[in-house]
């Protein structure tokens, strides 16, 4: 099993959209996967078809009356769970504020869990507060998506040190596994730019005792594409909503490349390589 937190203090840099069309991908490769939606705008809820009635059990629910995650987790496709968020988390960093070991009650529900999944993906919302805190404590690896524009790694040095911090304290294992580049846009110059920073950044980092020792950006681009901007409203991946698009093309490559599968070829949408 791994465990992902997808981060980045930045809203708007495809947090989201990485988090759910990368779960489709997988998914649909047949891994088993679990969206955990860690945000309370809960938009990789609205995007997996699980839009947020204020009825059914949330997230909240789990971090805030320790209700066990199998009474909260529901089924969204074929291979693909989904524990949803809702607006009440955004009380809960304030319902948490007194509570002694705050940052792992998430780390222990999913410990007390008895069903596998292949991949586990925490979609973060736009904060390094105690829900973000939650998903690194519960995570071996972290995934950073990024938009490559004007200062774009201006925030990434406090998201690094927060991994090192709560490597430090909380959660030894963990690892920034690398950065996904998402809405590219190739034709720029400062999109190119910004890779190349990012990239010799990282490589600054080699043999360091820190988290992203190891971190790569990752190989593929995810350029941008209107059909990943529309599927979240009608409640489909873009593998469901636009399987012919770049999105789907650009999504399926990139679980390829998590899955390990030597050189992420892109190979149409469904057609994903199957790890041997
Ligand atoms: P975050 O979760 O980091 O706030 P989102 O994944 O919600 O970011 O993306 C921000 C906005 O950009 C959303 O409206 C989303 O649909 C859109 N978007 C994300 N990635 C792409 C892309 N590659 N091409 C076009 N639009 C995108
Ligand atoms: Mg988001």
């Amino acid at each position: 099993m791994r465990t992902i937190a997808v981060i980045n203090q930045k809203g708007g840099v495809g947090k989201t959209t990485t988090t759910a069309n990368l779960a489709a991908a997988l998914a649909l490769a047949g891994k088993r996967v679990c969206v955990i939606d860690l945000d309370p705008q809960a938009h990789a809820s609205t995007h997996l078809g699980a839009e947020p009635d204020g009825t059914l059990p949330s997230l909240y629910d789990v971090l805030v009356s320790n209700k066990p995650v199998a009474e909260v987790r529901r089924t969204v496709g074929d291979n693909l769970s989904l524990i949803p968020s809702d607006i009440n988390l955004a009380a809960a960093e304030v319902e948490l504020a007194g509570i002694v070991g705050r940052e792992v009650i998430l780390r222990e529900a999913l410990a007390a869990d008895a069903t596998a999944f292949d991949y586990v993906l925490m979609d973060c919302g736009p904060s390094l507060g105690v829900l973000t805190l939650n998903a690194l404590a519960a995570a071996d690896e972290v995934f950073i998506p990024l938009q490559p524009h004007f200062l774009a790694l201006h925030g990434l040095s406090k998201l690094l040190e927060t991994t090192a911090l709560v490597a430090r304290r909380i959660n030894p294992k963990l690892t920034v596994t690398g950065v996904v580049v998402c809405l590219y846009d190739a034709a720029t110059k400062l999109a190119q730019e910004v890779v190349t920073d990012l990239t010799t950044f990282l490589a600054q980092s080699r043999g360091a005792n820190v988290p992203w020792a190891n971190a790569k950006v990752f190989g593929t681009r995810i350029r941008r594409n209107i059909k990943l901007a529309e599927c979240p409203s009608f409640g489909k991946s873009v593998f469901a909503y636009a399987p012919k698009s770049s999105g789907a093309t650009d999504y399926a490559a990139l679980a390829n490349e998590v899955m390990g599968v030597a050189a992420p070829v892109v190979v149409g949408p469904l057609k994903l390589t199957v790890e041997v």
